[in-house]
């Protein structure tokens, strides 16, 4: 079986020997020529034409109002937690299967993650699970959300869409706000998946989206935050440009702010790349089609299908094992066979950093932890 899985993928991936790898950029379009535009002009750095076409762009992709373009993806979450008031020793609720960048952005206000399961068919954020965690130990007064188990202000959640697939968003909303959290979208990874209709990062108060060399599109190291919300995008604007008040030549800043800017360079290429986008998309829901089709007949593995009433960008191809020895056969058998795949990332309430933080029951992330595999997802030339 495995043997069959790996000639599947080199037949997708038309490589008969060579390595073939979990995900790739591709530039196709014109990165070279607005490059070559942004160094031309001089304006290479964090002011220029390109920021501000990435930033337009976004906002007609996403459909939000406002679109703000950061250094990374996980600047990009840390200034949406700040603007959305999270402070030191605030509970922010997210997902125990997420990458580490969702955790590590949390703590870089010191505030404390706390983690809630994740859904079996969605593998992001469960509103069940979250619904009952805040049943257990939330409690509501004057209008704010406690902790009342650890007397901390419960300040944001922060679901994330895993592997580009949509997580139940709607019912996510809903429970928090009956208990006035605001949500912060985590949509690193699903540039260009929809929750009916609607762009997954468009949902919360604020959205993040991520740029970085492995996601679906790139431009090196990258990232923006959409909202519909003009003085959050405003203020985004202001703190992550060093908080300069705008003069003429005065140096004034009116506090402690962040060079977390976009440089002209990287947006020239994430412009380029953002026409490319609905091409790639459409290119990996083929591939996702042709391995959902393969594996349909293979029942000791299964393929992760995107949601109901959802599109998905099939960033990352996932395959659920029956368990974790199998899991640990294929990688084993993959890898050697210079087929790259990887395990889901460890649970965050695993890692050293984040091991007492607070967490619900976490029943199907420790299920998915030991069984979730990714196979090459790249877009195919
Ligand atoms: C990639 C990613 C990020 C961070 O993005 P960077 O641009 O690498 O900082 C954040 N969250 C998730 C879920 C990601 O996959």
């Amino acid at each position: 079986m495995y043997n069959a899985v790996v000639s599947k993928i080199r037949e997708l991936y038309s490589v008969d020997k060579g390595f073939i790898p979990l995900h790739v950029p591709i530039f196709m379009g014109n990165e070279k020529k607005y490059l070559n535009d942004a160094i031309d002009s001089t304006f290479v750095s964090s002011i220029g034409a390109y920021v501000n076409k990435f930033e337009d762009m976004m906002a007609k992709i996403t459909g939000a109002k406002y679109a703000v373009a950061v250094v990374n993806g996980t600047a990009a979450l840390h200034i949406a937690l700040k603007l959305a008031g999270v402070k030191q020793n605030d509970e922010v609720f997210s997902q125990a299967l997420t990458f580490v960048a969702t955790a590590n952005a949390i703590s870089y206000e010191k505030a404390i993650p706390h983690f809630v399961d994740v859904d079996e068919d969605t593998l992001g954020m469960s509103p069940n699970a979250l619904k009952k965690r805040l049943k257990e130990v939330a409690e509501i007064r004057k209008g704010v959300c406690y902790n009342r188990t650890t007397g901390n202000k419960i300040a944001a959640c922060v679901p994330m869409h895993t592997f580009g697939f949509p997580a139940k968003i709607d019912e996510i909303i809903d429970v928090c706000n009956k208990y006035h959290i605001p949500v912060l979208e985590d949509a690193a990874e699903s540039l260009g998946s929809y929750f009916r209709g609607k762009h997954t990062g468009t949902f919360g108060l604020m959205g993040i989206y991520s740029f970085n060399g492995n996601k679906t599109v790139t431009c090196g190291g990258g990232g923006a935050i959409v909202t519909d919300d003009k003085q959050l995008a405003k203020h985004a604007k202001h703190l992550t440009t060093t908080a300069k008040v705008p003069h003429k030549w005065e140096y004034a800043h009116d506090q402690i702010g962040y060079n977390y800017r976009m440089p002209n360079l990287n947006a020239a290429m994430a412009c380029a790349q953002l026409e490319l986008l609905e091409q790639f998309i459409e290119n990996k829901r083929e591939t996702a089609k042709q391995y959902e089709m393969f594996l349909r007949d293979v029942d000791t593995v299964q393929y992760i299908k995107e949601p109901p009433h959802c599109k998905a960008n099939y960033w990352l191809n996932a395959l659920r094992f029956s368990n974790e020895q199998e899991k640990e056969n294929f990688l084993e058998y993959s890898n050697a066979q210079g087929v790259m795949t990887r395990p889901v990332w460890r649970l965050m309430n695993r890692l050293g950093m984040f091991k007492n933080c607070p967490t619900g029951d976490l029943p199907i992330a420790n299920a998915l932890g030991k069984t979730i595999v990714n196979i090459p997802s790249s877009v195919r030339l």
